[in-house]
């Protein structure tokens, strides 16, 4: 292991204004963990823009080196359960929120938040799915376990050309759901087709206040928008239908009547990435490993360097980010 690596640190003066700063840290900074791993691997989420920007309270440690998502080899372990040069998997767990995370050669971490590199994913590939695309396959088991299937009606995807909205298409066709991608990005709707949508329609159609029921449209959804978006999607899903909330692209709050629920028995299925299960997550990237097409993923994913990953940040944030991005950490300039 190197003395030195570099790293980028958030910190908060007195002021409370945020500063970004590319780092040089060793490894006695690092915080307390059992096991230490050279990250090979990360990715730029909606969330990981936040806590460059500053634009949402996801720091909640300062400084704080961000990123949620992770893949690389062990470089050290107290764990039983790793040894040195395991590959492994990390989402979430309050990582690049409260415990330094993925921006840094380095991240020492706790076993019990690491599971092994799926078989089928490089390190790379595995970024190129992330916390978002992981997500939409929580989402998409959700309604299944609620005894959906295709034969049930449409399912609908908002936020389409985003990160867990492009995966969360791309699961359902493939999985022989009629797919409607909701986007406000009227220039990919070819792109959208191309990951499987059978129709694709106009975000400002369901960004606005709405009735409180409208006609019945679609057997479920996978959302990453909320607000009056999920409002409207709950209103217009089908007798039994349900909806799986995953985001707040649009906002956090739920301008919505209760009237689906209870004239209709449509359900409101929350969907968490952060805190899953380990069982739970093992799953979601066990189906990810036989359901993602490797080149459909290739498709939708731009591969950057650790020297991209604040200006990145910055362009999720503002909704420029078509699909994934995978951020190489061999490629340190
Ligand atoms: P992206 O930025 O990649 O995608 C979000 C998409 O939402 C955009 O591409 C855009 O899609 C749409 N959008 C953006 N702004 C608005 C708006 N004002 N009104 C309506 N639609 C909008 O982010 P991710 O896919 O990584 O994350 C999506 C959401 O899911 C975020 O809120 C994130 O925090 C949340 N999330 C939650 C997780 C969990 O565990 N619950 C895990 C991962 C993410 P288009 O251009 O197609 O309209």
């Amino acid at each position: 292991m190197t003395d030195t690596f570099p790293a980028i640190l958030v910190s908060r003066g007195d002021d409370r204004q945020q500063k970004v700063a590319r780092v040089r840290l060793s490894r006695k900074d690092l915080m307390e963990g059992d096991v230490t791993v050279r990250v090979e691997a990360t990715t730029v989420n909606y969330k990981d823009g936040l806590a460059i920007t500053g634009k949402g309270p996801v720091v909640r440690h300062w400084p704080m080196v961000p990123g949620i998502d992770l893949a690389g080899t062990v470089a050290e372990s107290g764990s039983p359960r790793f040894r040195a040069g395991d590959r492994v998997l990390l989402n979430g767990f309050g990582v690049g929120e409260t415990h330094w995370g993925a921006y840094a050669q380095y991240a020492r971490l706790k076993s019990d938040w690491l599971i092994p590199l799926p078989k089928g994913f490089s390190p790379l590939e595995a970024m190129a799915v992330g916390t978002a695309g992981y997500t939409a396959m929580l989402a998409v088991m959700a309604l299944e376990r609620h005894g959906l299937k295709p034969a049930a009606g449409p399912a609908i995807v908002t936020g389409a050309a985003g990160g867990v909205g492009s995966i969360a298409l791309s699961l359902l066709a493939k999985s022989g759901w009629h797919a409607i991608a909701s986007t406000g990005r009227a220039a990919e709707r070819e792109f959208l087709r191309g990951l499987g949508a059978a129709e694709v329609i106009e975000r400002a159609e369901l960004a606005a206040p709405g009735r409180p029921l409208g006609k019945e449209r679609w057997a479920a959804g996978i959302d990453s928008v909320g607000s009056h978006t999920l409002a409207n999607l709950l209103a217009q899903t089908k007798y039994g239908g349900a909806i799986a909330a995953c985001g707040l692209a649009q906002g956090a709050d739920l301008p919505a009547t209760v009237m689906p629920f209870i004239l209709r028995g449509v359900s409101l299925l929350g969907i968490d990435s952060v805190m899953a299960a380990r069982d739970l997550r093992m799953e979601a990237w066990r189906r990810l490993d036989s359901l993602l097409d490797r080149d459909r993923l290739k498709s939708i994913t731009a591969v950057a360097g650790f020297g991209d990953i604040v200006r990145i940040a910055g362009d999720i944030v503002e909704g420029k980010i078509r699909g994934r991005v995978a951020i190489d950490m061999t490629r340190l300039d």
